[in-house]
């Protein structure tokens, strides 16, 4: 007869149940979060949102009709720190804002870009701007932000209201490509 010693290992389970995720509402003072939850004025009001982006107007003083912002709901202050679901939707969902941009205003490309480096605007967002058709060389590519510095309007809100609308029913009609 052999005394055979069970042990009996202790399962322990990780705490690390509590979530991780920071919600818009826990940073007041970010600019971004404020246009998630629809405190900024964008023109036209919100274009399109799900259960992770946000999408509208780039809000007054205007640099052109049709420049919109998408941005996670959540706080996240790196392209790296976004999760895989995010990741996976933000392709997408450019690409149809790009399509959605370029039946609403006639443009024949959208510039996106990302920087996050204005005061209170860390956390991430992404900018899509339909590039004019006619364009001098002092405002192509990355010297477009330069009309983010106008102090007043460049365009009537109107205009950049009726852009947003148009897109909005645009993105309504198109759904996420599969693959
Ligand atoms: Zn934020």
């Amino acid at each position: 007869m052999s005394n055979i010693a069970t042990g009996i290992g202790r399962l322990w389970v990780s705490g690390y149940a509590r979530s991780v995720v920071t919600t818009a509402k826990a940073h007041a003072d970010c600019g971004t979060c404020k246009g998630v939850r629809n405190e900024l004025g964008a023109p036209g009001g919100v274009i399109y949102e799900d259960r992770l982006w946000h999408l509208d107007h780039i809000v007054r003083p205007l640099p052109m009709a049709g420049w919109l912002i998408l941005k996670p709901k959540r706080h996240v202050e790196s392209v790296a720190k976004l999760t895989d679901a995010e990741s996976r939707a933000l392709g997408p969902l450019i690409t149809r804002t790009a399509a959605a941009l370029e039946r609403a205003t006639g443009v024949k490309k959208v510039y996106v870009g990302l920087f996050g480096e204005a005061k209170l605007f860390a956390h991430v967002h992404v900018h899509l701007i339909p590039r004019p058709v006619e364009l001098g060389d002092d405002l192509r590519g990355p010297l477009i932000f330069a009309l983010m510095r106008a102090e007043s309007d460049r365009v009537p809100v109107s205009e950049a209201e009726r852009v947003s609308a148009a897109v909005r029913r645009a993105l309504a009609r198109t759904r996420r490509r599969g693959g």
